[in-house]
């Protein structure tokens, strides 16, 4: 019997079972392969990363990263990108029994692996990351690594370009909107991602490299083809468990609603929360109703408006409500992108931003009172 099963050695997963550990519980892994590093490229604010993560996670940091809306606006707030490898030897596993296997069945304190083991545990966290997102509201992105002395051009060393809404992409405002995402990532490259958000449908990938290359041409960036390549599509509206949840399975991490739906980030967020999680098991308490407070709910009721308001917006329109965003106070704009309760800063970034949209007529579509389902294909 042990005091904590978690199944699922993602970010979320591998680092709450971190925590369990540090914290003296008797602890079981569940993943297929426990050893194998995570595909994506993490990026996160630095001031999201808890006090307990060492510095050298962070593999670049720029101090204040530029937005395009199409102003320029700088952000003074530090970004991260992250050392996968530096982060995944960070979250140690020491002390606890590791099961290189897929969990195929898993109940409120019990997880039966394909190999035929079952697990006893007083909590049962399931971290086995998102479903498919099928038609859900998602995020759709495809990047390209390019050596960062070719890229300099448009981003130079020290620098990175977090949104970008100019309307250099081959697209008019008549297309679905998407916009770039450039990073340098820490081993000599920049990362150029095109991203799309919360449209229905999405954009392919064959479409989302297009505008990427079509950007960097703009900038003065030319690719040999040799250069590496990401892309994803998952849902961005995973939800929180359900208030009256006692008893169940614990879901944690993207799979149990640290996603934020206006990101789509969790891995910083869901390393932040893992300290919440281990205290209630340790008191014996619910973690759903730890993490879940009130305040965490209406926040995230808030982010999946916002995702909403995204979701039916021109590239125009998307401009000028980033631009509206970026232009409130720092501590709102945190509310909205990293706080887990603060529901008067979230609350008055959301009204700000739809008060400074201009023309005004624009703020009709941001709240969905008209073009509701611009983008909807038949
Ligand atoms: C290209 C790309 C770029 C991204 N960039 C960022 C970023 O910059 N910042 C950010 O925060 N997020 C980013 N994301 C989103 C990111 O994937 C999630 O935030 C993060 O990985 C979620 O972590 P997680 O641990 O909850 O789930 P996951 O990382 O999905 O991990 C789930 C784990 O569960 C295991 N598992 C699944 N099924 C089973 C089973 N049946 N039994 C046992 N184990 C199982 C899997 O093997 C996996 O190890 C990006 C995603 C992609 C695809």
């Amino acid at each position: 019997m042990f005091d904590v099963c978690v199944v699922g050695l993602g970010p979320a997963g591998r680092g709450l079972a971190h925590r369990c550990t540090t914290a003296g519980l008797r602890v079981a892994v569940v993943d297929p392969r426990p050893d194998r590093l995570w595909a994506p490229t993490y990026g996160a604010w630095t001031d999201e990363l808890p006090d307990w993560v060492p510095s050298q996670v962070v593999a670049v940091e720029v101090a204040k990263p530029i937005v395009y809306t199409p102003n320029l606006r700088i952000v003074d707030r530090p970004y991260a990108m992250l050392d996968k490898a530096e982060l995944f030897k960070t979250l140690t596993l020491d002390g606890a029994t590791v099961y290189a296997d897929r969990a195929v069945d898993i109940t409120p304190d019990t997880v039966r692996l394909a190999g035929g083991t079952e697990i006893a545990a007083r909590v049962v966290i399931d971290a086995r990351g998102l479903p498919a997102p099928g038609k859900r509201p998602a995020a759709w992105a495809h990047g390209i690594f390019v050596d960062a002395d070719v890229a300099a051009p448009f981003v130079p060393p020290g620098e990175c370009v977090l949104i970008d809404w100019r309307l250099q992409n081959g697209t008019t405002n008549a297309d679905p909107p998407s916009f770039l995402y450039a990073v340098p990532i820490g081993d000599g490259t920049v990362l150029f991602e095109e991203v799309c958000q919360g449209i229905p449908g999405g954009l392919s990938q064959t479409e989302l490299r297009r505008r990427v290359i079509s950007r960097l041409e703009a900038n003065g960036v030319h690719l040999n083809g040799e250069e590496e390549a990401e892309s994803c599509h998952y849902a961005l509206d995973q939800a929180p468990p359900p208030i009256r949840h006692k008893g169940e399975v614990f879901p944690y991490g993207a799979r149990g609603g640290l996603m934020h739906p206006c990101t789509g980030y969790s891995a910083a967020h869901s390393l932040r929360m893992a300290d919440r999680v281990v205290e209630a098991i340790l008191s014996d308490t619910d973690p759903a109703r730890a993490l879940w407070t009130t305040r965490a709910r209406l926040v995230y009721w808030m982010r999946m408006r916002g995702l909403a308001g995204i979701g039916r917006l021109t590239n125009d329109q998307s401009a000028a409500t980033f631009d509206s965003f970026f232009r409130a106070p720092l501590r709102q704009q945190q509310a909205l992108l990293s706080e887990h309760e603060d529901v008067v800063g979230i609350g008055s970034v959301l009204v700000n931003t739809v008060h400074h949209t201009w023309p005004f007529r624009w703020r009709f579509d941001l709240v969905g009172w008209t073009h509701r389902k611009r983008w909807v294909r038949n």
